[in-house]
């Protein structure tokens, strides 16, 4: 690290400490606490499928073992079924994998239209690398249902993409960005370009300005998560960093009263953001042994928000940066 980046880092460090202080804090002298429980689940991640087009330097696809898998139709429609069946109205579904762009899935689109003529599912989001994103499917993604999208990039510039997403398909990605701003479905959806960029003014190359008067919302990721380990810090590049560590996991992890994610083989996972393999104590079991209400009743979400408070953290969740306490709102 040059003594510049590591100004920023330490610059960048220290504010993220005290966010990390003030949210513990209010968690801890909150009589609230925990709070929403009885809400649990508000939403609900489906994995389409674990296979990625990319391969990008700051995540755990490359470090993932289990068998490449695309749900089939029917168990999609079962785990839509069997969420609102549990009495939700109003409610969300991502459709982000743990690992894996949701594109590849060539009944994606089917699938959205299933979980769209669901009255009681509101949003459906997902985020994709956009390699795959052309007009014309994004036009069927917007008909058949889908809302909200995140498109996960570089900073605008061929060769940090190359480094980044360990792939040759820039000019396919900025081309597909530029045809559907220019879609007529393109203000139906809304869309936010997150970018994954090493460079410390992203906003100095003509493409940032070119995207935002399009009408893309455009933010960036300085810090990102080990994956419990297994992304180090020799891996990113520039002005990409990991995040700080906690000083404390007292509080339970606010994605144990979010909701579940369901991989795409039907294992049900307490918290789809960085149970790679779908076998760590987090796994709340399979669609194939027992339903989704039954997972969520066997007292096992309960169990691992005590954990926490009884400091003996599964072990996922221990070196796990992407933790950020259940404190008063999120
Ligand atoms: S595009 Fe997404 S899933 Fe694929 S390697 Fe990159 S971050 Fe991972
Ligand atoms: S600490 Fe990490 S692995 Fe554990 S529940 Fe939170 S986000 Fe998931």
């Amino acid at each position: 690290m040059s003594m510049k980046t590591r100004a920023l880092y330490s610059a960048l460090s220290f504010l993220f400490r005290i966010k990390y202080f003030s949210e513990d804090w209010r968690g801890v002298s909150s009589n609230n606490f925990p709070v929403n429980a009885d809400d649990y689940p508000t939403g609900l991640g489906i994995e389409v499928t674990n296979l990625c087009n990319a391969n990008c330097v700051f995540c755990a696809y490359q470090y993932r073992e289990r068998p490449t898998t695309f749900m089939p139709h029917e168990m999609f429609r079962n785990v839509i079924d069997q969420y609102v069946g549990l009495g939700k109205d109003k409610t969300g579904i991502g459709l982000t994998p743990v690992v894996g762009d949701p594109l590849v899935d060539r009944d994606l689109v089917g699938k959205i239209k299933y979980a769209r003529s669901v009255s009681q599912i509101n949003n459906i989001h997902m985020t994709t690398n956009a390699i795959l994103l052309t007009q014309e499917l994004f036009d069927q993604l917007v008909d058949a249902g889908l809302n909200m999208m995140t498109i996960s990039m570089s900073g605008f510039d061929p060769r940090e993409y190359e480094r980044i997403y360990r792939n040759n398909q820039y000019a396919n990605v900025v081309k597909n960005l530029r045809a559907i701003a220019h879609s007529n479905r393109f203000k139906k959806c809304q869309i936010e370009i997150g970018l994954r960029t090493s460079s410390l003014f992203p906003w100095l190359k003509k493409e940032y300005w070119e995207f935002r008067s399009l009408g893309f919302k455009i933010s960036r990721n300085w810090f990102f998560d080990n994956w419990s380990g297994k992304i180090k810090e020799d891996a990113l590049h520039g002005m990409m960093f990991l995040r700080p560590e906690r000083r404390s996991k007292r509080i339970p992890c606010t994605m144990l009263y979010k909701g579940p994610h369901v991989l795409a083989d039907g294992t049900i996972t307490a918290c789809g953001c960085r149970d790679l393999e779908g076998t760590s104590e987090l796994r709340l079991g399979s669609l194939k042994e027992n339903s989704m209400a039954e997972m969520l009743d066997s007292g096992k979400i309960e169990n691992l928000r005590q954990r926490f408070l009884n400091g003996d953290l599964p072990d996922v969740c221990r070196d796990c940066k992407h933790y950020s306490p259940a404190t008063l709102k999120y």
